[in-house]
């Protein structure tokens, strides 16, 4: 099966703006007519971390919440709590954190729902079968949306090599105790070498399962509880040193399973209901979870729709692959694939996986608008 995937290119002109190029996108891909009237509308995005600015920039989330409202949709704007320490692990921290970052109901012409509740305690547990995860902790205003518009801002990610809309579905659906079940298969370890003793890590842990103990000669380093730690990941992200590296060998492939799963979980009861908006802009290397984003190691590319979660992600990635890196970008000077430049990690088994369950089709026609 080939998918269609429309694409806009990033240029704009006072005669069509960004914004324009969004709304052309989503009626060629039709994304007004998977809804009906009446229907309530989950749009899920990913608000960004406070001090991170390389998040989807709310004015584009404002036009799809238009659009909805236009085709006869109810809209809402939702995201889930986080596992890991910073400032959206519940509600109130959560809605705070996305008024700070521009997303509030007056700037979006929407309400704002934390999917899984002030806690994150707010799941719906769906089964799957023949899958790596039996039962997935979805957050409930997902399941129980009658649609939903997936806008997933196109970036690296250290664990996944990019994100995009598997991933926003995957992790971004799932509740805190389903991104832990995610992250589980981690099992990070300091290495003494390069560890500075600088402490960054300890407070980042959400079990407090870090300390500093002796290491060479008069050093302090760090260590990790092995019988405490959950796998969430964040110490990893937070050095700076990249003493906490992930074991590339096997978790990368475990966990872009598992987040497949969780993705086909999150739209299984609507499964002709979902469209999904890539915005390849601002491709920063590292996600929108961070509290701080480097620069983006290609220029901006455009955005794309379809109604195929895996076809649209197919492309998003091939569209980056081909672009000349950024030359002040950490891709800067790469002859061949800047995402495997990036991170070494192979980025199209999510790809190969969500296929082959079903979520839709890695072959697809690339329609230029
Ligand atoms: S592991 Fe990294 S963040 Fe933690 S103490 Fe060592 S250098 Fe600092
Ligand atoms: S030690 Fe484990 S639980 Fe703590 S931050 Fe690192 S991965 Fe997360």
């Amino acid at each position: 099966m080939t998918s269609k995937v429309y694409f806009h290119d990033a240029s704009a002109s006072s005669k069509k703006n960004r914004l324009d190029k969004v709304k052309s996108l989503f009626n060629r891909a039709r994304l007004g007519q998977i809804f009906d009237k009446g229907d309530k509308v989950a749009i899920k995005i990913h608000w960004g971390e406070p001090g991170n600015v390389g998040f989807l920039p709310p004015p584009y989330v404002r036009t799809v919440v238009e659009m909805v409202k236009e085709n006869g949709g109810i809209p809402f704007v939702t995201d889930t709590n986080t596992l890991y320490t910073g400032m959206r692990r519940n509600a109130i921290d959560n809605i705070a954190a996305a008024a700070s970052n521009g997303f509030t109901a007056q700037t979006l012409g929407a309400p704002i729902i934390v999917a899984d509740g002030l806690v994150g305690r707010d799941t719906s547990n769906v089964s799957l079968e023949n899958s790596t995860v039996k039962e997935a902790k979805i957050a409930s205003a997902i399941v129980d949306a009658d649609a939903m518009l997936v806008l997933s801002h196109i970036k690296g990610h250290m664990l996944f090599g990019f994100g995009g809309a598997l991933k926003n579905l995957g992790m971004g659906c799932a509740t805190p105790a389903g991104k832990q079940i995610l992250h589980s298969d981690i099992q990070p370890e300091v290495k003494p070498d390069l560890c500075q003793g600088d402490a960054l890590c300890i407070p980042r842990c959400p079990v407090k399962c870090i300390s500093l103990v002796a290491g060479p000669g008069q050093t302090r380093v760090a260590k990790i509880d092995s019988a405490e730690c959950i796998g969430c990941g964040e110490c990893t992200a937070t050095c700076p040193h990249q003493a906490i590296p992930i074991n590339w060998t096997t978790t990368p492939a475990a966990i872009q399973h598992k987040t497949a799963d969780y993705a086909l979980a999150a739209v299984k009861n609507k499964l002709a209901k979902v469209g999904y908006l890539n915005f390849i802009i601002q491709v920063t290397p590292d996600c929108d979870c961070c509290d701080w984003n480097d620069v983006a190691f290609v220029p901006d590319v455009g955005f794309t729709a379809s109604t195929d979660a895996v076809a649209i992600d197919t492309a998003s990635v091939d569209l980056v692959a081909k672009t000349p890196p950024s030359p002040n970008g950490r891709a800067a000077g790469c002859q061949g694939d800047p995402w495997r430049a990036i991170y070494d990690i192979d980025y199209r088994i999510i790809l190969d996986y969500a296929e082959k369950i079903g979520l839709g089709s890695r072959q697809y026609e690339l329609i230029e608008l």
